[in-house]
């Protein structure tokens, strides 16, 4: 069967209030032919979802819009998502600002009227009777509840077709009955009347709990602005224009005009526009924004400089070598924006009890109003009412449909800001529970860069075993191979173009040179074809102690020579690995070098447990096995050789400017190519998890210690209602509180 090629969308949507809402977008979508994985993120109110080629997003559109859900397909034509949400966001804002003032001060001579009759001398200074007085409350009370309240009650009416319920459906409910049967009382007062005394109305509580929520989803809406911070920064990054050279003139340009292999001129002090080259110049440029890393980095003709960084004094040209998405920022911001939409497993839990809450709730309010009829004294229905409101707005579940994404949103961003971008919300779950963690020798504790040191012969000069070895190893990509191939052109050596070659991985080279047979590689490879070694391993083991590699070549099946190279362990290793230990993590190395030089790099990092001679395929079994002992493993590589071992892991991490191939195949990828992005790694997802914890817990407790008391009477709506604002706003703020987290 053909597999169907999908177009990955991530879209703002209209509408959406509390944890309820999620789940029904997220259901309505999943049943469209030809969408999958749909994902709702309500802290930045967009989702993600994989459609067909072929099918038009409006399919989506239509799909939640009798829901009542608009979904904004029109900003993919406008190529800007980003700011199209921001907009939405805004206007959001505004129209709930302009809502909340209008409705508290209607509200604030409604309050005090409705407190202040309960006291005799209020008569002597407010001349009308009790009578007139529900009906002035009546005529002001009337515009809040079809202004303000108009999207409580829309949003309500809009479900309720579909006989579902959400949070707005608990606002619409509560207030709608306390305005309903204030308005009766008022206007047919005879009908009510217990000894002669006019009803009590509950203007005020409507009015109250209107402004109330109005102002928590104010306050919300303005701290969910903040945990989206992240991107904008990063896009800000940029700069808005570029110099470039054509027709040898200087030419400034807009971004969007620049073009692959365009020359770009860059001053001291400018930004870097785009990723590329530099052809000529020099000078020191700071990458923090994007590696985290915090000294700047020296930039010479053919390094590569990074689309967001800046230049610090000198000046250069450089070549366009990526743009847009496909430049190293494109790509952060793609992944950055995948992993604030994602969901964490923790959040599961949360959407299943949030999606039965709300008809829970509307049952025990049901059971409380009908309890009170039956056992309050007097006034019931009143009594009976004012707790059957009360349960409603207290149960409210916004608090917990907030905890979980707006602590990913703010994680992954902070992440993001120190150069550790992480996969998606489980990747951050799972970090927390690593015990073990696996480095990878090559590339991850050390440079990955090394280089030549000792060459020793026997029956042939060294620039005659340097010209074999080089011109075979010409053919590899491996770093040893870079090594020998560099230390020969720095030498003149002769090549010659050798036949037959083979990689074996894990063992070193074969090929034929000139006529002869010549096999390079490691201890493994000459046993393979039978090689005596006896004659150096003596220098074997003294050089291999230093923890330097060996490269034994041999020349028709018989041992001329070894080449010994070095590759630097990076400087922030040891202490990085002692921090990992520090903090109660187990770890090992992998490598598929030799024993004795495994051990000398253990030594001098740290590590006690190792292990050597490992073949690539065979980097995967390894971690199974540490899987099996129940170890909760992390496997740091730099994605050469090891991205089966990556996915195996429970926590893939792919260390430095790592292939492309890691990057896909690891959970978090660390830009800065240091193991102390591991431990900071870490410890982000500890941090991010107690926030969610915390959010969970509080938005819960509250929740579930509300009601019984609501239902007993023990709650004045009203405080209900401030309560509940104020729960989602501490949520969020909570979360924002991660920004602070230092590294
Ligand atoms: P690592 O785990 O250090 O990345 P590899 O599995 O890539 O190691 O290689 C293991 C060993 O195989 C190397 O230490 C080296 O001895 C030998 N080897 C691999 N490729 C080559 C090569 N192109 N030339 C010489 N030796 C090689
Ligand atoms: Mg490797």
């Amino acid at each position: 069967m053909q597999k169907i090629k999908t177009v990955k969308y991530n879209l703002p949507v209209e509408g959406m209030t509390c944890a309820s809402c999620v789940t029904r977008v997220e259901k309505a979508l999943s049943k469209v032919e030809g969408i999958e994985n749909v994902s709702v993120n309500l802290a930045n109110e967009k989702v993600t979802f994989d459609m067909n080629e072929g099918l038009s997003p409006d399919l989506a559109a239509k799909a939640i819009d009798k829901f009542g859900y608009k979904l904004h397909t029109e900003s993919l034509k406008d190529n800007e998502t980003e700011n199209k949400s921001d907009n939405l966001i805004d206007e959001y804002y505004t129209n709930l600002k302009k809502d909340f003032i209008f409705s508290a001060l209607l509200t604030l001579p409604i309050f005090l009227i409705s407190m202040l009759r309960e006291f005799i001398w209020f008569s002597s200074i407010f001349p009308f009777g009790d009578d007139y007085t529900n009906k002035i409350l009546l005529i002001l009370v009337t515009p809040i509840i079809f202004v303000s309240g108009k999207r409580f009650y829309k949003i309500f009416w809009t479900n309720l077709k579909h006989f579902s319920f959400e949070m707005n459906s608990l606002v619409a409910i509560g207030t709608g009955a306390a305005y309903g049967y204030s308005v009766f009382a008022t206007l047919f007062p005879k009908f009510l009347m217990i000894d002669d005394k006019l009803p009590h109305v509950y203007f005020e509580t409507a009015a109250v709990i209107i402004v109330l929520i109005t102002m928590g989803k104010l306050l919300e809406t303005r701290a969910k602005r903040k945990t989206g911070g992240a991107i904008k920064n990063l896009l800000e990054l940029k700069p808005k224009e570029a110099t470039i050279i054509q027709d040898d003139k200087e030419l400034v340009v807009k971004l969007s005009e620049l073009k692959i292999s365009d020359m770009v001129i860059i001053k001291p002090g400018e930004k870097i526009p785009a990723d590329g080259i530099i052809v000529s110049g020099s000078s020191f440029v700071d990458e923090t924004m994007i590696t985290g890393e915090s000294v700047p980095i020296e930039k010479i003709v053919g390094s590569k400089v990074i689309g967001g960084t800046i230049n610090t004094n000198g000046s250069f040209n450089f070549e366009i070598s990526a743009l847009g998405d496909n430049s190293i920022l494109g790509q952060i911001i793609k992944l950055v924006e995948t992993a604030q939409g994602s969901k964490a497993p923790i959040q599961q839990l949360a959407d299943k009890v949030s999606s039965i809450f709300v008809p829970t709730v509307i049952l025990i309010a049901t059971a409380t109003f009908i309890a009170w009829m039956i056992f309050a004294e007097t006034n019931n229905f009143s009594i009976a009412l004012i707790n059957f409101v009360a349960v409603l707005i207290i149960a409210c579940p916004c608090a917990l449909g907030l905890a979980t994404p707006t602590a990913i949103m703010v994680g992954t961003g902070l992440g993001a800001q120190h150069g550790i971008l992480i996969k998606n919300g489980e990747s951050l779950e799972i970090a927390h529970k690593i015990n073990t963690i696996v480095l990878d020798k090559t590339g991850t504790i050390t440079e990955g860069k090394p280089t030549v040191t000792d060459i020793i012969t026997n029956g042939l000069d060294n620039s005659e075993l340097l010209s074999f070895a080089a011109s075979i190893e010409k053919k590899s990509q491996h770093p040893i191979a870079t090594s020998i191939v560099e230390y020969a052109n720095g030498l003149n050596t002769n090549y010659f173009e050798p036949e037959s070659f083979e990689n074996l991985s894990g063992y070193g080279v074969t090929a034929i040179v000139n006529d002869k047979s010549v096999a390079l590689g490691n201890e493994k490879l000459m046993n393979k074809f039978s090689i005596n070694i006896d004659d150096f391993s003596e220098s074997f083991e003294k050089l291999s102690t230093k923890g330097k590699t060996i490269i034994f070549c041999a020349i028709d099946n018989k041992l001329n020579g070894i080449i010994a190279v070095e590759d630097p362990i990076k400087d922030t290793s040891k202490e990085a690995i002692e921090r990992m230990q520090k903090s109660g993590l187990e770890v090992f190395m992998l490598t598929g070098d030799n024993n004795i030089t495994a051990e000398a790099i253990a030594n001098r990092v740290g590590i006690k447990n190792y292990f050597a001679e490992v073949l690539p395929n065979q980097k995967a079994e390894k971690i199974k096995e540490l899987q099996k002992q129940g170890k909760i493993v992390a496997m740091v590589g730099d994605g050469i050789n090891d991205s089966p071992a990556l996915v195996t892991a429970n926590l893939g991490i792919a260390i430095g400017t790592g292939t492309d191939i890691a990057i896909e195949s690891s959970d978090i990828t660390l830009i800065k190519g240091n193991l102390n992005g591991v431990v900071e790694a870490i410890a982000l997802s500890k941090k991010t998890i107690r926030i969610i914890k915390q959010n969970l817990f509080w938005a819960f407790v509250y929740n579930t210690i509300g009601i019984p008391f609501a239902a007993l009477g023990f709650l004045n709506p009203m405080i209900g209602a401030l309560a509940m604002s104020l729960s989602s706003v501490s949520v969020i703020s909570n979360s924002l509180r991660l920004k602070r987290v230092k590294l």
